[in-house]
Formats: C-alpha cells, structure tokens, sequence
C-alpha cells in the first residue's frame, strides 16, 4: 500500500442554478487572454445536450476520429488515404474551433419593436461574428435550453402537436439540468499517457494535473487523450493548456476561483488519501457493473488509525492528514455514497464527483407528497430518469444512484419536518 493525498472536488447538481459565474470569473482569472479566446477550463452546460466541445460524451475514434454531424448523417473528417496521411502528420482526433463555442447574443431589437401578435415575440439567436441571424438550428453548450425560444417561435406554426413531438419528444415528459465542468485531475490522467513529451505531471503533493509549459511541443495528443476534453490548444504560444485547480491559492490555503465564486454554492473542496498501489487494477476494470465499485476501491477511511499511520509513513504532510479526516469529499462520496464520479467507464479514476439532481420539486411533490409526513415519492417517479443520471454517473448501474436520491429526499423530508420547541421552523420548511 502506497498513500497518497488527492485534492478533491464534489459538485452538488441540485443546488446549480446555471449563473455561469464559476465560468466567467475563471476565465477572467485564467484564459482572458490571446490564443484561448475560445477556451473555458470551467463551463456549464444544458444536459442532456450536446456540450461543450460538440459531442464530446461520443467520440467514436474507432470508426475514423472524431465526427462531425451533418444532415443526420455521421461523417468523418478526412476519409481514406488522406486519413492515413493526416495520422502520420498531424492528429485527427481533434475537435475543431467549430466544436468548441460560436458566441451569440439575441435579436433584441424584434423582442422589442414587434408588432402586435397572438404570441409573444421571440429573440432569435444572432451571431457575433458576423452579424447574421442562424437561420437554422445551430448548437451551444446551452442550446437546448435556447430551444425554449426556438420552440416558442415554432409554435405559432399550425401543426403544434408536430412540432412539439419534433423538437421533444413529448413536451410534458421533458427535463433538464445542469452540469458544470472542469477538467477531473484523474488518478489515472489519459492525458499524462498520450504526452509524447512527457510534459504532463500529476503533483505527487495533491494530485493537481498540470503541464510543463517548457517541455510542451504542441503535439496535441493530450486533447485527443482526454475523455472529458478538458485540454485546449493555445493557438498564439502553441502550447496546450488546461485547468490547474487553482493550485497558486489552494498553496495558500484559498479555494478555487469557481469555488469561491459559486452563487449556488454547490462546490465542495477537500482532500482524500487513496492508495496509489490500487489505481492500475482499478482502472483494468471492464465490467460496467463493478466500475463504480472499482473507483471507490481506492479511497482510505482518513480516519482508520492504520491509514493514518501509513499515510505518515508514506509522507503525506500532517496538516494533509488532518484535512482529509475532515473531508467533505469523503463523507459525501465514500460514507454517505451521494456523490458520483462523472463517466466512471472512462477509466481515468476523474476527481471531480457529482451529487445528482432531484427533479424539480413540483414534479417530486406530485408524485408522492413529498413534506412532513414521512411519505416519500419513488426515485423512479421523478422526472429526471434515473436512466439517464445513471449513465451519466455509475456506467448506466441504477442501484446506486436510486439510493443516493433516496438519501437526499429524506434528507429534504427530515428539515422540513425539523421543529424547534415543538413548532415547525418555517425558516427551514
Ligand atoms: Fe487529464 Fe482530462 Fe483527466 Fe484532466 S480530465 S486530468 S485533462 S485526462
Ligand atoms: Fe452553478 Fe455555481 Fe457555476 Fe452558478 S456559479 S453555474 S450555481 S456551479
């Protein structure tokens, strides 16, 4: 056994009102800079929906690298012998400035000098850069939520019924959250791996993944590397870059910039000890099923007094000790199992755990009465499909994630049934 200390992040998606401040005052810290325009180490996006880069959550390297989606049709970006060609030269499996953000403001002046209509008028998207209205459907990391005003629009169109089964499926059934993302500091970082520089490190101290910006050559293999596509090429220094966790104020004892800036305060910072002898086998595991599990299997109780003594042994500095025992991180995602890891089937061990999301309140209220009595709806019946945070969270594994809801729904049921002398603490209610 091997100890090691990992700085760790949880991210309770309940509390997440899509403000986009973590995003704003990071890149205002870290990429408002030349070359990395369109770069965000931290961004927000509608899910379920495309994301940011385009389609990053299907990449389907092995039917020709990464894809574009044109016309309904799949199609990859060099064919045949100039595929062979572009590999020998470059590095195919890249998105493309196109993947990553097109910025867009709305047709304000419509919203506010329309004529007089049935509906209400729309603000349709208007590109920045060159001024045109997007004439078709086009895309962005919050783009199904935009669709809200493409749906208003289309609505007007005598075929309503159509139209909401086109744009979604069945208008009353839909949902949406978000998801804020930042690169995982993974115990196992693909990116480190695919560096033919070796110009990508994990610090042995807190784990915090970083790049070596001398040793960097450009290769760009650690942005095809990256499952989360949390890398971005600077195009002015001809480096790659990625978030570093804000490791200049975590070394002074400070959160990081998305943390301390967080409306919804939804980021919990902490650390973790693991053991760094378990990593290979946890990340060799195959079987959907156990990935979870497996990802769990590496994490220490901090207060298990042989890990502690290991961990001095080992090195790991007292104060790390002493904050690990303390760890928000290992209470949410190791003891109390509300916290997920993000894509657990990419096999990076990621660092950056999700709570996930109950259904808006209304919906859960309907289905069981959710309040003071004690009576709780089933997770089943909400209407974020636990299908789908399942996939997103354990590797499509239902179990877990029901259990973790059910956590969290008599948690809620508990404070608004907490009285004080007798008398129900509205406050709290
Ligand atoms: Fe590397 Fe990507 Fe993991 Fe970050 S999320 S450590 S960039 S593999
Ligand atoms: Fe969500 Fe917090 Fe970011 Fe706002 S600042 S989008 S609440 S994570």
């Amino acid at each position: 056994m091997k100890i090691r200390a990992q700085i760790a992040m949880v991210l309770n998606l309940d509390k997440c009102i899509g403000c986009h401040t973590c995003s704003v005052t990071c890149k205002n810290v870290w990429t408002n800079r030349e070359g990395l325009e369109y770069a965000w180490f931290n961004n927000v996006e509608t899910k379920p929906g495309i994301g940011y880069p385009k389609d990053w959550e299907n990449q389907t390297r092995w039917k020709g690298g990464w894809k574009r989606k044109s016309n309904g049709k799949i199609e990859p970006r060099i064919g045949g012998k100039w595929r062979v060609l572009a590999n020998i030269f470059a590095n195919p499996d890249l998105p493309e400035i196109d993947d990553y953000y097109e910025p867009f403001t709305f047709d304000y002046e419509h919203l506010q000098k329309a004529p007089e209509s049935q509906a209400f008028p729309t603000a349709r998207p208007r590109s920045l850069i060159t001024g045109n209205r997007m004439e078709k459907i086009e895309w962005g990391p919050n783009w199904e939520e935009i669709l809200g005003g493409e749906f208003a629009k289309r609505s007007q169109d005598v075929n309503f019924e159509g139209v909401q089964k086109e744009i979604y499926g069945q208008f009353e059934n839909t949902f949406m959250m978000y998801l804020p993302r930042l690169c995982e500091h993974c115990l196992n970082p693909a990116c480190a791996a695919a560096c033919p520089s070796g110009a990508i490190y994990k610090r042995e101290e807190d784990g915090i993944v970083l790049i070596d910006q001398d040793k960097c050559r450009g290769w760009r293999m650690c942005v095809s590397g990256c499952p989360y596509k949390k890398i971005y090429f600077n195009w002015s220094s001809g480096k790659s870059e990625k978030c570093i966790l804000c490791y200049p104020r975590i070394e002074v004892g400070q959160p990081t910039v998305c943390s301390e800036t967080c409306v919804g305060r939804i980021r919990y910072l902490g650390v973790v000890l693991y053991d760094a002898d378990k990593i290979e086998a946890a990340a060799s595991v195959y079987d959907e099923k156990a990935l979870y599990e497996a990802q769990l299997s590496v994490f220490l109780n901090p207060k298990d007094p042989s890990v502690i003594a290991q961990a001095r042994a080992d090195g790991v500095p007292e104060n790390w000790i002493e904050a690990a025992k303390v760890s928000p991180i290992w209470k949410m995602a190791m003891e109390w199992k509300i916290a997920f890891p993000l894509h657990p089937e990419y096999r990076t061990l990621p660092m950056v755990w999700y709570v996930p999301p109950l259904s808006p309140i209304t919906a859960a209220a309907e289905a069981g009465k959710m309040g003071t009595d004690g009576a709780m709806p089933d997770v089943r019946s909400l209407r974020i499909p636990l299908r789908y945070l399942a996939n997103l969270l354990t590797a499509g594994d239902e179990a877990p994630v029901a259990l973790g809801l059910e956590r969290m729904l008599a948690m809620r049921a508990y404070m608004r049934a907490k009285t004080i002398d007798g008398v129900i603490d509205e406050g709290i209610a």
